[in-house]
């Protein structure tokens, strides 16, 4: 049986980057599934599907494909065969990714591909409903969280990319997401009632990963 590791919490909490160190310390792969509901946004946004109308999302779904490969353990994701992953970091991928991962649809769509994943690879699996609804079952799950200081690391992010943006944009789009996330009726921004929480609002970077990495190892 494979080992897994659930890794939730809202946007911004350094969720991708100490999920990602962690697996590779542990030599399992990382899954980022904010990147397959992005990517769903995406498809959404290149369609000029309306965002406000579930039905209209649900029905831009069908017939899609969308994939995860791995490269030298760096995860790519592919929609209809292209490599799209430059294309799902934007802030307008961000918010549409918001948008379709509330549609029942989506979320059934993606389902079986992350289950998948989980049964057959070792995996650190990060996202929102992971420990909840994905892998109820995952050896360890952590919910990771951290206070405004995450808007601050997320425009640092974006300015060192290269991305024109404001920080009060930045706090107030990751403040609408994570409210969407936690309010919507299926698979809500949740810990799992036997997730340990883990906030890294007072820790480097280096400190979150090694704290991460530990608590893995005591509950494995
Ligand atoms: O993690 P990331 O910020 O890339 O996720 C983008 C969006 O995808 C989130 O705001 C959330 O709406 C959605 N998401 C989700 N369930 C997951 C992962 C991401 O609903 N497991």
């Amino acid at each position: 049986m494979s080992i897994n590791v659930a890794i939730d919490g809202p946007a911004g909490a350094g969720k991708s980057t100490i999920s990602r160190r962690a697996a590779q310390a542990l030599g399992f792969i990382y899954v980022d599934t904010g990147a397959l509901y992005r990517t769903v946004g995406l498809n959404a946004l290149r369609r000029g599907v309306d965002l406000e109308k579930p039905e209209a999302i649900a029905e831009s779904v069908k017939g899609i494909s969308v994939e995860l490969k791995y490269e030298n353990g760096e995860q790519a994701v592919f929609l209809n065969g292209e490599n799209v992953s430059a294309f799902i970091r934007t802030p307008e991928a961000s918010m549409a990714a918001s948008k379709v991962s509330a549609v029942p649809a989506v979320r059934e769509f993606l389902f079986g591909l992350q289950q998948d994943i989980a049964a057959k690879n070792d995996c650190v699996m990060d996202g929102r409903d992971i420990g909840t609804v994905v892998l109820p079952h995952a050896q360890v799950k952590i919910f990771l969280t951290a206070s405004e200081e995450r808007a601050r690391r997320r425009y640092k992010e974006l300015i060192e990319k290269g991305e024109k943006v404001e920080y009060e944009n930045v706090l107030a789009e990751m403040k609408q997401r994570d409210y969407n996330d936690s309010n919507r009726a299926i698979a809500p921004l949740r810990a799992a009632p036997d997730a340990i929480t883990v906030d890294t609002t007072e820790l480097s970077l280096d400190e979150s990963i090694e704290k991460i990495k530990n608590v893995i190892k005591e509950n494995l």
